[in-house]
């Protein structure tokens, strides 16, 4: 991150450092900090603002450049991926680091003048006349014609000592961002109920050496559980005290009961929440599950707001938010360019 108090770091140099610690080290990062512009009293009416600025934002951002567009992206730094080590399974940047991808991303989109960075939380928007207003936590307001939410989610950690620290290193949550790297190997599962029979029967196919920790009394149908047995594939039902780790690399649950099992990686499926619930109080329809509602074009139930990425998904990967990203920024800006294209229908004809 660029230090509140260092804001002289150029963006290059910053990113350059970026990529270079990133790739050397492998360690966790934060996302991308903007560099503040200086743009307290900016009374701009931007055609489009688009909230969150990692991969879904930046490549809404990207289509809406090139379309010669005025662009502010906000953005406070915290994507979902931030602690994974390694990112994989998009093509061209498989097993690059999240920053490496982002740092990328971001020179690229930087290079379009008509992009303009704000590094900040969005906290409330509002309908105005020109279209809509965006308040952040500094008090600081801007105004734009479109809106888009590449906002994300937040995984829900569960109170377990150790959980957070393996999270996206060793706990992991999808087989196909990680499931390679960790395939053979001794793994558990944590999770219970039918949602344990569904993540048992899909990770089978990536190691046969499964044991299913339910954190409590199981709740798998008998039916399941029979399977499960079929499978070699134990049940253990006592309550987990903690992971005991070395950096996020999981080797040993211990038990409440004092007992404890080794295993080298663990799929723990988690619930979510929304990273910004600014959507959801400008009117944005939700799905039942959580995600915001959208049309193919990226639109939400609110005309003028579109919304991309992590946030309106289930396919949770780096390139399903991009594919998004760019689909929102294509639809946002070809309905600005049509609304903005003056004609009237000559009654000669
Ligand atoms: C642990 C883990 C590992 C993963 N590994 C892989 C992998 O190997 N391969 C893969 O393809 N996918 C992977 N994924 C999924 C991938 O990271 C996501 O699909 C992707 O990051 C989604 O991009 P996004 O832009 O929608 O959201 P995010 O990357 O989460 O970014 C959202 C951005 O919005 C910002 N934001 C949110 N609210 C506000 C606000 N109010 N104001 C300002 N800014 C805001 C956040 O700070 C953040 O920068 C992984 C996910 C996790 C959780």
């Amino acid at each position: 991150m660029i230090p509140e108090d260092n804001p002289g770091l150029s963006r290059r140099k910053f990113i350059a450092k970026v990529s270079l610690v990133s790739t050397a080290l492998a360690v966790p990062f934060q996302g991308l900090s903007f560099i503040k512009p200086p743009i307290m009293k900016d009374k701009t009416l931007y055609d489009a603002i688009i909230v969150g600025g990692s991969y879904s934002g930046l490549a809404a951002a990207m289509a809406l450049g090139r379309a010669l567009k005025q662009v502010l992206i906000i953005d406070n730094g915290k994507p979902c991926n931030a602690q994974t080590p390694y990112s994989h399974n998009f093509l061209t940047q498989d097993g690059n680091t999240p920053a490496g991808i982002a740092a990328l991303a971001f020179t690229q989109v930087e290079s379009y003048e008509n992009v303009k960075f704000y590094n900040g939380l969005a906290t409330t928007g509002r309908k105005t006349d020109d279209g809509f207003e965006i308040r952040l936590a500094t008090g600081e307001a801007f105004r734009a014609g479109k809106l888009i939410f590449a906002t994300g989610i937040r995984d829900i950690m569960p109170a377990i000592e150790g959980f957070a620290e393996c999270w996206g290193i060793s706990v992991i949550h999808c087989p196909y961002c990680h499931g390679y790297e960790v395939r053979g190997l001794r793994t558990g599962i944590l999770a219970n109920g039918e949602q344990a029979f569904d993540v048992v029967r899909l990770i089978s196919n990536w190691t046969k050496d499964l044991t299913v920790f339910t954190n409590g009394k199981t709740s798998l149908s008998d039916e399941h559980s029979l399977a499960l047995e079929e499978h070699q594939i134990t049940i253990i039902e006592k309550e987990i005290q903690k992971l005991e780790h070395i950096n996020g690399h999981i080797n040993t649950i211990f038990f409440k009961d004092g007992t404890k099992s080794t295993l080298s990686a663990l799929y723990a499926p988690r619930p979510f929440e929304p990273h910004s619930m600014i959507p959801e109080t400008l009117g944005c329809e939700l799905t039942e599950e959580g995600y915001i509602k959208t049309n193919a074009l990226q639109e939400t139930s609110v005309p003028g707001i579109y919304a991309c990425g992590d946030n309106s998904t289930r396919m949770r990967t780096v390139a399903n938010a991009v594919a998004m990203g760019t689909a929102a920024g294509m639809s946002a800006s070809k309905k600005i360019i049509l609304d903005q294209f003056q004609y009237t229908v000559s009654t000669k004809y």
